[in-house]
């Protein structure tokens, strides 16, 4: 099935009621049939609802379908985006061992990684997004991810998906791909060759800025490269906290699958059954959205470049953009909303963010209301003048993340504030 139909009807069986809209089941347990019933739940000998933190009928749809976007094999929601990078991690690398990180990632992503999982003794080593080469002198033994995001944010990169997964492969090391700002409509990394998939589905994802939550996607066959690889020995050994359960023997997709019987169960940062219902109802509309938003976020990046206060737009749909190539390689039907530009200096780049009226000066993105966002004094400011560097986000830089609002409304706003 195509995109749009598997975003109106994947992982949903009509329930005995024959509700055509997907419940909300608003619950934090589930009554078992018998002590025989739920023992064989916790054994995994038999699949079914246990509680809440770990699973949820609702949550459930949205997993599926989202899996079944991205040409996955089976998904898990999060809390957050940043719960799903952190579990992501969490599942593969312990004190000791080492991720390979695109320097040009989110900010959270960028204090997560640099910071707070070194204080739990794991190394971030990082490369530039454009020139992935670097990957080859970062790996070792103990290198357990290679992590990036497939659209950058904010710098508005693309990554080179066949040279780093070529790197990837020819040393047995699992990639993670964070899609947000793509969405599957537009990107699908498990095509070219990814293994896992993460997303903030606050953005894109319901469109409407309703709800924080992530997913994570797994693709299918990844037994085979964990299986027997001592990279993952955890997946290989026995689990002493799940009664000697080894993952990479198991018929099932082992990777979310231990995100959930571990880490959401000791660490719990679970959706709510609601935020999962709210992410159903955006999906439905994702591709129509992003079409919208490409379309959009083209015209107005087509506007910005012939702007004289204007030094630079970073749009991967703009011919002169030096990703041009990669995206015309990589994305199908549009390049998203996303696009930063830049003036000179940070206070003109404050001056503008304070002068814009539709475009609402907020730190989000993939809103139907359109955003403005001056990185270097929000998201990125905890970031080091070098980091900033390293995450291309110089002082002049303004993102914008384009809405569904009427685009020559868009344009007039850029122009009055451009021209203040
Ligand atoms: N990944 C990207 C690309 C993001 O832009 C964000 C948030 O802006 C996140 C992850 C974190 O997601 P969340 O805010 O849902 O934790």
């Amino acid at each position: 099935m195509k995109d749009q139909t598997l975003a109106i009807h994947a992982g949903y069986d009509k329930d005995a009621q024959g509700t055509m809209a997907v419940p909300i089941y608003q619950t934090t347990a589930y009554e078992f049939r018998d002590a025989e019933h739920a023992a064989n739940l916790f054994a995994l000998k038999e699949l079914g609802n246990i509680y809440t933190r770990l699973m949820n009928p609702t949550t459930d749809v949205f997993e599926k379908r989202f899996a079944a976007l991205e040409g996955g094999v089976a998904a898990v929601g999060t809390a957050s985006g940043m719960a799903a990078i952190f579990y992501a991690i969490a599942n593969v690398a312990e004190a000791g061992d080492n991720i390979i990180v695109a320097k040009q990632v989110y900010g959270g992503t960028t204090t997560l990684t640099g910071h707070t999982i070194k204080r739990f003794g794991i190394e971030t080593r990082y490369f530039d997004v454009n020139n992935p080469s670097e990957i080859e002198d970062l790996v070792d033994e103990k290198s357990k991810l290679i992590l990036f995001e497939s659209i950058t944010n904010p710098s508005i990169d693309v990554a080179d998906f066949d040279a780093i997964v070529s790197i990837a492969n020819k040393h047995n090391i699992l990639t993670c791909v964070d899609n947000t700002v793509a969405t599957p409509m537009l990107c699908k990394p498990i095509s070219l060759g990814c293994d896992i998939i993460v997303h903030s589905a606050s953005k894109y994802t319901t469109g409407q800025g309703l709800a924080i939550g992530g997913i994570i996607v797994e693709r299918d066959g990844l037994v085979k490269k964990i299986k027997g690889n001592s990279r993952y020995a955890h997946f290989n050994e026995p689990d002493e906290s799940y009664h000697g359960l080894v993952y990479s023997d198991l018929p099932l997709p082992l990777f979310t699958l231990r995100v959930r019987l571990a880490l959401l169960r000791d660490l719990g940062a679970s959706p709510s059954p609601f935020n999962s219902w709210l992410y159903i109802q955006g999906l439905e509309t994702l591709a129509l959205r992003m079409k919208q938003h490409s379309s959009s976020a083209l015209k107005i990046a087509g506007f910005l470049e012939s702007h004289p206060r204007v030094k630079k737009v970073n749009y991967p749909g703009l011919a002169s953009d030096k990703n041009h190539d990669l995206a015309l390689k990589y994305f199908d039907g549009g390049y998203s909303g996303l696009l930063s530009f830049e003036v000179d200096g940070l206070d003109s780049a404050k001056a503008i963010a304070n002068s814009t009226e539709i475009f609402k000066l907020v730190v989000n993105i993939g809103d139907s209301k359109s955003i403005i966002t001056h990185p270097a004094s929000t998201t990125h400011q905890q970031l080091s003048a070098q980091e900033l560097m390293d995450a291309g986000v110089p002082a002049g830089l303004i993102r914008l993340s384009v809405g569904l609002e009427d685009t020559d409304d868009l344009i007039g706003d850029l122009t009055k504030a451009l021209d203040a």
